[in-house]
């Protein structure tokens, strides 16, 4: 049967390139059962990709979901940004937009021991240019990329126990602007950085998406979690998720080998499949 799923998917309500409409029609089209709207959630200061009209996008995939039933599944969801000191607790925009289920993510992250008060007290780890990460690195940490990278596992860690989202994003993306020039993966401070947060994911039973956009992007060799730490999270049989991270129709179709390599591992719980099962 052909099961082809993607609950990691932006639109134009957020920095996407297509309206939610255009992203289900193209599902639609290339016999997608489930599509997850989980576009980047509101925050309270100014910036080029997150949500403003919250309502907006929540009632839209709400009425989206009735016209389309039999068609497609469509689930209402969000990536939420969890920032320490600004975005500390989901329940509020979970009970506002009546979500059905969460993607937690950290992109954003303030220098210890500071309670943000905008963008320009955060680290922005992700985007198109690796420049924007290294000036951050440099701001907020004096350049010191362990203090950055354990500031980032740690903050990925109280959100996992504070707020359980429903799935783990990209929970290695401190890896992709790195272009492996400050630290390399198998460097054991690292390691065990990131080994401790798939533990943690594995004690609070939660699913962890594979995330393709890093790939077809051409900004970063490898998944998020990557090939070496999928390895390791199979003795703990964490369940995962392909995500294509979709900001455009195209995107949804580009998994990028993801179910081929889990397959070549014996990864022992992938939670969709495409084109098999
Ligand atoms: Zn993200
Ligand atoms: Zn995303």
């Amino acid at each position: 049967m052909l099961f082809r799923t993607n609950f990691h998917t932006h639109s134009n309500y957020c920095d996407g390139k297509a309206s939610l409409r255009e992203m289900v029609d193209f599902a639609v089209a290339h016999g997608f059962t489930v599509l997850g709207f989980s576009g980047h959630c509101p925050l309270p200061f100014e910036n080029t990709f997150s949500i403003t009209d919250y309502e907006g996008y929540c009632n839209e995939v709400r009425a989206l979901k009735e016209e389309y039933k039999g068609r497609i599944d469509i689930s209402l969801g969000l990536e939420i940004d969890y920032i320490p000191g600004m975005l500390e607790d989901f329940t509020p925009l979970i009970e506002k937009g009546g979500l059905e289920y969460t993607i937690g993510s950290v992109h954003l992250i303030p220098p210890q021991g500071v309670v943000p008060k905008d963008g320009n007290d955060l680290w922005m780890i992700d985007g198109s240019r690796y420049e924007t990460y290294d000036e951050g690195l440099m701001k907020h940490y004096g350049g010191d990329i362990r203090s950055g990278v354990r500031a980032y596992f740690h903050q990925q860690n109280e959100m996992l126990v504070r707020n359980r989202p429903t799935i783990v994003g990209h929970p290695d993306k401190i890896a992709m602007h790195n272009r492996s020039r400050y630290f390399k993966e198998d460097e054991s401070w690292y390691e065990e950085l990131a080994l401790e947060t798939m533990s943690l994911i594995h004690e609070l039973d939660l699913i962890c998406e594979v995330n393709t956009r890093g790939i077809y992007k051409g900004r970063h060799p490898d998944f998020y979690p990557s090939r070496r730490l999928l390895k390791a999270m199979k003795q703990w049989r964490i369940p995962v998720l392909v995500g294509t991270d979709a900001h455009a129709p195209d995107d949804l179709l580009r998994t990028e080998g993801a179910f081929e390599y889990l397959a070549s591992i014996d990864y022992p719980t992938i939670l969709s499949s495409y084109q098999r099962r």
